[in-house]
């Protein structure tokens, strides 16, 4: 089994972006700069909008982290999206999902700048993407596509399984890797909570994407030899022999399932880091369609 380790291909796909930035900086042009909308103090929430700040400071982008206490009203906070979508020094925010329940987050996406949607969670993109056009990908699909690639795993005629069909992860991945493209060109099956015999579907799989949020779901006995896994998963599950309570585990029995597999993703380390990359990337290319 091999690891398609995420954390080292993030490593080097920003030390790529910090090439470019350094000639951005060496030719004048402006410094990629995000923008990170955080409201509340979700634990989850506040770790990830930290690993974001922290990596525009690896690649060299300028950031800005706007924090907001739980009560801020919609009208609010769409304000503040407002003034991002006006502000020329801002080239991409995104709004850390999700938000306090009195606030729609539909209604939060749809007031984002299409041209600034770096999280690519905007109709306008994900249209766009659906239709192979030119646009922000979704970081968390794009990471997987990136990891998918770089590693030289073949999807072209692969029957690819994914699990979940979320707006920001399993739809999105299962139209990309069906497209006529580099990373497609594969036959997918978009399973979910009302799927049934879902085993019928992950036995036959060559990929399995597991993106349903439920901790080691998926087990040994319900994958094929030689498969290939992305466990977007990341689960906090209490573990008294840790420091912090928790530990964080995916969505498939690693030690299982890895015992199977020709790839698996690790978490941590596997696509988290990718999700972070792509959101660096789609903010490089932000900065570029402004010059
Ligand atoms: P979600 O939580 O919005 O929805 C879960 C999905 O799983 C639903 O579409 C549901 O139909 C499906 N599902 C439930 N039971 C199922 C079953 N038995 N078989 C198949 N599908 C089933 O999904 P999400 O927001 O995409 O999050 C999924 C997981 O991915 C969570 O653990 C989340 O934390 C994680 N996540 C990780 C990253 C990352 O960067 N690694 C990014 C986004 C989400």
């Amino acid at each position: 089994m091999e690891l398609l380790d995420g954390r080292a291909l993030s490593k080097q796909i920003k030390s790529e972006i910090a090439k470019e930035v350094d000639l951005l900086k060496a030719t004048g042009k402006d410094i990629p700069h995000l923008a990170a909308i955080l409201v509340g103090e979700n634990p989850a929430s506040e770790s990830y909008v930290r690993n974001k700040v922290r990596s525009c400071e690896e690649v060299g982008f300028e950031s800005t982290l706007i924090r907001k206490d739980e009560s801020i009203t919609e009208q609010e906070l769409l304000e503040i999206v407002d003034r991002l979508n006006a502000n020329d020094d801002v080239h991409g925010f995104i709004v850390q999902l999700p938000l306090p329940r009195h606030i729609d987050p539909i209604k939060v996406t749809l007031r984002i700048d299409p041209k600034k949607d770096v999280d690519g969670f905007h109709p306008n993109n994900f249209g766009k993407m659906a239709q192979g056009l030119d646009c922000f990908l979704p970081a968390t699909p794009y990471g997987i596509l990136l990891l998918l690639e770089r590693a030289g795993i073949e999807t072209n005629g692969k029957h690819i399984v994914v699990m979940g069909r979320s707006n920001i992860v399993g739809t999105p991945i299962s139209i990309l890797l069906s497209r006529k493209s580099n990373v497609g060109n594969a036959t997918v099956s978009l399973t979910h909570s009302r799927t049934k015999n879902l085993t019928e579907f992950t036995k036959k799989a060559d990929i399995i994407i597991a993106a349903l949020g439920i901790p080691e779901f998926l087990k040994a006995d319900m994958v094929k030899e030689g498969v290939v896994i992305v466990d977007v998963g990341i689960n906090r599950v209490e573990d008294s022999s840790k420091k912090r309570g928790y530990r964080l585990v995916g969505d498939v029995d690693f030690e299982g399932v890895g015992a199977k597999a020709s790839h698996i993703t690790p978490v941590p380390g596997g696509v988290g880091p990718m999700t972070v990359t792509a959101l660096m990337l789609n903010t490089l290319k932000a900065v570029k369609m402004v010059d």
